[in-house]
């Protein structure tokens, strides 16, 4: 049941997005990812592998680190885990036409005792992140009462990852490529100043603008004098560009 509905929506023989396939038994069961996606209206789909698809959530504004911010998260249907690694583009006339940016990606730690989905029933879903843009813990609230029943508000905790006055703007390229999304859209190579490592290197990496990027000198120096190092990343390996 969970993916007939993402199915239903598309024909695979016209689209590069992947069809659900095997469970991915190499993807540990904790991946969360954020493709960033310019279709009808520029959204974030904010995803998190629980019982085995992507649970989503479009978010028109995106998430923020600002404790501040509470941006409106439409949940939307389950995607298959495959798609979680996608970049590139969806061909016109095809639903969700446009380019998607695999914008970031990483895994995620439930918290409290509750099953996943069980926080999902509830409307009060809370998780840490572990990504290259986000990290920390958030929290995905339904707002009940409200329209089709599907309104929920995407929030961050504070804690040491909160960044007041935290624009989205200033991140607007790859996690996996380093390409903007004009540069996804025109299917142009990926940057060869994309580095490899994952971590805290990566999310300082990812602070700097477009110009700087190639700066690996001064994210190492910035990584090296963090005191909070990103844990480990076991899913990379499994996850394939699209
Ligand atoms: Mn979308």
């Amino acid at each position: 049941m969970p993916l007939e509905e993402y199915v239903a929506k598309r024909k695979f023989a016209d689209t590069p997005e992947p069809a659900p396939g095997k469970k991915d038994a190499g993807a540990g069961g904790n991946y969360f990812c954020v493709q960033r996606h310019d279709a009808t209206r520029l959204h974030y789909d904010f995803r998190l592998e629980i019982d085995g698809v992507l649970k989503s959530w479009a978010v028109p504004k995106g998430p923020s680190l600002d404790p501040g911010v509470k941006h409106l998260a439409a949940h939307v249907e389950d995607h298959p885990v495959e798609y979680g690694g996608f970049e590139g583009n969806i061909p016109a006339g095809n639903y969700g036409a446009g380019s998607v940016m695999l914008w970031d990606r990483g895994t995620f730690d439930l918290l409290g005792d509750v099953p996943a989905e069980d926080q999902i029933k509830r409307g009060d879903l809370k998780f840490r992140l572990h990504g290259e843009k986000l990290n920390g813990e958030f929290a995905l609230v339904l707002m009940k009462g409200r329209g089709k029943g599907n309104e929920w508000l995407i929030i961050k905790k504070r804690d040491e990852f909160a960044a007041l006055g935290w624009d989205i703007e200033s991140y607007a390229h790859s996690a996996l490529s380093g390409r903007t999304q004009e540069e996804i859209a025109r299917n142009l190579p990926v940057k060869k100043s994309k580095r490899k490592t994952a971590g805290a290197a990566d999310r300082v990496w990812a602070s700097s603008r477009p110009a700087a990027r190639g700066a690996a000198k001064s994210a190492k120096t910035a990584a090296a004098s963090s005191s909070t190092p990103a844990p480990k990343k076991k899913i990379r390996k499994s996850i394939q560009a699209a």
